[in-house]
């Protein structure tokens, strides 16, 4: 087989596991990114430069493909690859989904169900706006908003004046507050060529905004799998998808599932497939983006993730326990601790759901 590469614009620790998995595959990865400490840069080249960078790009172009991990990629970056190098996913469908009233625009034109939204895009937007969303809502910046950053709860015209104040003017999008059951996701990928195949259906829970811990199977109502691979289909050819993409739902009470966000790529709720028997989201990835033949990719056992985040008090998961408890294995990204940032995760593997949901409440315990 010929070895090949994989560009991906940026280096953190998607970039990181994308070029651990690529590896195996006969594939050598080559990162875009302009952070010395990137988490990518210990196991694949290294490009240190901007995202805008001609070198740069222009070494990433002689790829076999390009891929990202992160959707806030500059148009000059893409609009220089383009026609050069496959790009996956493209320029196209990541206009989309780095901007959430565009994204929530064209999942609706896909027929896709998304929570009551109403785009800010100046003063003028902002009265009657909470009523037509159902009075209680979340405004959330339309770019750059990750992890529950660039978002604010508003229960009244005034609070949302605030919160608009706050976040700096930008163009956002209110939100209705939806009162989920709970939250779950789903990965599609799609090969240049139109065939389809899905990650497991799992199951998330958040902190403070960011996402605490993902369990596989989900425990859902019966047809939530079919619902949401039916609604990851439809996007991903609506899209025109060439690559892979994360759905994130909110399931109501009756069953209904709504998109709450699109990612275009790997995402933290699949990091379970990286220990679960079967191929992780991260081939899938690479395999999607380069051709190479793919599957479904989904556990073979049950399986569970649980983020370690920096503490605002220091304080670190108890590593010695976490090591004793069977079925753990830890995936650090080599990152400097802050509070709230994201700097690896646990997962854990059991045998059948009980266990699984014992050693996964003392897991829990174990990291602060
Ligand atoms: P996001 O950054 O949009 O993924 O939001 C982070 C988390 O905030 C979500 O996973 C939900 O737990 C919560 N959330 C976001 N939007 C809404 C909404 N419209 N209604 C209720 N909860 C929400």
């Amino acid at each position: 087989m010929t070895p090949s590469s994989l560009g991906i614009l940026g280096g953190g620790q998607l970039a990181q596991m994308l070029a651990l998995a690529a590896l195996p595959l006969g594939v050598r990865a080559v990162v875009l990114e302009p952070d010395p400490q990137a988490p990518a840069r210990l196991c694949a080249e290294h490009i240190h430069a901007a995202y805008t960078d001609p070198n740069g790009l222009d070494h990433l172009a002689a790829c076999d493909a390009v891929t990202l991990e992160f959707e806030n990629v500059p148009v000059e970056a893409l609009a220089r690859l383009e026609g050069r190098v496959p790009v996956r996913p493209g320029g196209t469908l990541l206009a989309r989904s780095r901007h959430r009233a565009r994204e929530k625009e064209a999942l609706r034109a896909a027929g896709v169900g998304t929570a009551p939204f109403v785009p800010i895009e100046a003063e003028a937007d902002l009265p009657d706006a909470l009523e037509q969303v159902g009075g209680r809502g979340l405004l959330k910046t339309s770019e750059l908003g990750y992890d529950g950053k660039g978002q604010a709860r508003v229960n009244s015209a005034v609070e949302l004046n605030a919160a608009w104040e706050r976040l700096g003017r930008v163009p956002c999008v209110l939100e209705g507050l939806v009162a989920f059951e709970r939250e779950v996701s789903l990965g599609v990928a799609r090969t240049a060529a139109g065939e389809v195949a899905f990650g497991p259906l799992v199951e998330n829970t958040h902190r403070d905004g960011i996402l605490r811990t993902s369990v596989f199977p989900a425990r859902v109502p019966g047809g939530t799998e079919d619902q949401a691979r039916d609604l990851a289909r439809r996007v991903a050819e609506a899209w025109g998808l060439a690559g892979l993409l994360t759905l994130e739902f909110f399931q109501l009470p009756g069953g209904e599932l709504l998109v709450n966000e699109v990612a275009p790529r790997v995402h933290n709720s699949g990091h379970l497939t990286q220990d679960g028997g079967g191929i992780s989201q991260f081939e899938a990835q690479v395999r999607a983006v380069l051709g190479l033949g793919l599957t479904d990719w989904f556990p073979l056992h049950p399986c569970a993730m649980v983020n370690v985040v920096g503490t605002a008090d220091g304080s670190e998961p108890d590593w010695a326990a976490i090591d004793a408890l069977p079925g753990t294995r830890r995936h650090l990204y080599h990152k400097a601790p802050r509070p709230g940032r994201k700097l690896g995760h646990v997962n854990l593997v059991a045998p059948e759901r009980e266990t699984l949901h014992a050693r996964l409440a003392e897991l829990e315990r174990l990291i602060p």
